[in-house]
């Protein structure tokens, strides 16, 4: 059922919700809204945006905790279930989970704390103040690939400061988007502050974009869809933020500790199944290191178990759908025939249980400029290209048209210190993988990654309210 106005309305059309470790268990049969569902929420959304603009912030920061108990509480049961439907490993949903709720913690304090500014007037006896005002109706669309942290750290910032919510999950995860609705639907939120409908993108998903009562759009998903995101928001005036793929570098030069290196491409290249924006994908080595390191990281594949999700021996589980694992295995055609060395793996897995297995596949070899190199796969796929020296290693990092997150390994505090100066990216990490972030900072990229202000911690505030400049004159 959706969540629309305060009420649980059936929608018309069902969806199953199938789990890719195992593709005869079905994790549940859930609603698929229609367009009249969603013009419905936008309505009680818009109904309600006066009520929980004016209300106190400590009823809101008080929602806001509830939640982040509750799922800090149920983290066990709620990583399990997000492993079923989403196939990440059950250490890494737990994880998730656990995250959803510090985040959730993080902005029921933000709550209390969102100030306005008060300066100094350039004209004798005025006072010049600068609010901070909700954004107003904002729509939260978000991917299958984190499906309840990100919902966590877009719904959360939104309510804190002041906005009423309808949220359109991704179609293939809706069980953790409804256990997040079920608890916020809990909270002591007056009707239609806080609103779900789950069904097709092309069909909620631009209804919600193209309502005039909808003020701001906050998306995470892939580049096509965020342009058309961007474009009908920006069409209409409203306010919208994208984050969107990556194609991230790690770099490895000469000097790194090469168990810290393999360890980053390792946990960055592969784990969540290489189903995160912020993946390794592109393992940039000078040429001193080259060899020694790709052996290093076959040797830690072949280690490495890709099995159920919710077998706890598992490191990598399956990939989320057929359609991506197709997309996946025709990736590995593609290096293959533009002359790139497949060194490890690249192969379907057969399990016990049905599911969508591959084997993390390793090339090598590998020019910048190859497709496997510039799109982005989304999947346990990742290059190693060999560069002369670090000069050459930072100009194909940021020769691409994504610019998500970077990173360097590195035993030189110069070239690790120049490295955060020159990497085109959102996010650079030093010794470290590429993914991985804390919650109570900004996170974004720059060019075709993202558009918009940043997401997560303070800075959320930007998209969140909107300014205006009060002079009084005493
Ligand atoms: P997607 O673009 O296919 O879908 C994202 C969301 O948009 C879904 O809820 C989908 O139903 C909805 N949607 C689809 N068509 C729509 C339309 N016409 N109007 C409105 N909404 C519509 O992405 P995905 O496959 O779910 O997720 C994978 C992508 O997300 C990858 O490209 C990945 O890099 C990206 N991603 C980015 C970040 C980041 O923060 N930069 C984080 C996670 C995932």
């Amino acid at each position: 059922m959706n969540y629309i106005g305060g009420q649980w309305v059936e929608a018309s059309e069902t969806n199953s919700n199938i789990n890719p470790s195992d593709t005869s268990d079905c994790v549940g049969r859930y609603a698929h809204g229609d367009a009249q569902n969603m013009a419905d929420a936008i309505d009680a959304a818009f109904v309600a945006k006066d009520k929980w603009r004016w209300s106190s912030i400590q009823s809101r920061a008080d929602a806001l905790d509830k939640v982040g108990t509750e799922i800090l509480a149920r983290k066990d049961e709620l990583g399990e279930l997000l492993a079923r439907e989403e196939g990440k490993v059950r250490s890494e949903a737990t994880g998730e989970v656990v995250r959803a709720g510090q985040v959730f913690k993080f902005f029921a304090g933000e709550a209390l704390r969102l100030a306005g500014e008060r300066i100094a007037s350039v004209r004798e006896n005025i006072d010049v103040e600068i609010l901070r005002e909700p954004t107003g109706v904002v729509g939260v669309i978000t991917p299958w690939n984190f499906p309840i942290a990100i919902p966590a750290w877009k719904i959360a910032a939104a309510l804190a400061y002041g906005n009423t919510v309808v949220f359109k999950p991704a179609d293939l995860v809706p069980a953790s988007a409804w256990a997040l609705s079920e608890m916020l639907s809990r909270a002591g939120l007056p009707d239609g502050v806080f609103n779900l409908v789950m069904g097709r993108g092309s069909v909620v998903g631009d209804t919600l974009l193209n309502s005039p009562f909808v003020h701001g759009v906050t998306f995470t998903g892939s580049v096509s869809t965020g342009s058309h995101v961007i474009s009908t928001c920006a069409s209409r005036g409203a306010k919208v933020q994208a984050e969107m793929g990556g194609k991230n570098p790690l770099v490895v030069l000469d000097d790194a500790d090469l168990d810290v290196a393999v360890s980053a491409a390792l946990n960055g290249a592969f784990y969540g199944t290489g189903q995160r924006c912020t993946a390794s994908s592109r393992l940039i080595v000078t040429k001193g290191i080259h060899d020694e390191f790709v052996a290093a990281l076959t040797k830690a594949l072949k280690e490495t178990k890709v099995g159920h999700a919710l077998d706890d021996t598992s490191k990598i589980g399956p990939v989320v759908s057929k359609s991506q694992l197709q997309q996946n295995l025709d990736y590995v055609e593609i290096g293959k025939s533009e002359g790139a060395e497949l060194a490890f793996g690249g192969d379907l897995l057969h399990r016990e249980t049905p599911g969508f297995y591959m084997q993390p596949a390793l090339f090598c070899e590998t020019e910048n400029t190859m497709r496997i190199n510039q799109e982005e796969i989304f999947g346990p796929v990742a290059s190693v290209i060999r560069a002369d020296d670090y000069d050459e290693a930072v100009a194909i990092a940021n020769d691409v048209s994504f610019g998500l997150s970077s990173g360097i390994c590195t035993t030189s505090l110069r070239c690790a210190s120049d490295f955060k100066h020159r990497s085109a990216a959102g996010l650079v990490m030093v010794n470290l993988p590429t993914a991985g972030i804390d919650y109570h900072v900004p996170f974004g990229g720059r060019k075709a990654s993202s558009y918009g202000a940043r997401e997560q911690g303070s800075y959320a505030r930007e998209f969140y309210t909107t300014v205006k400049t009060a002079y009084v004159n005493y």
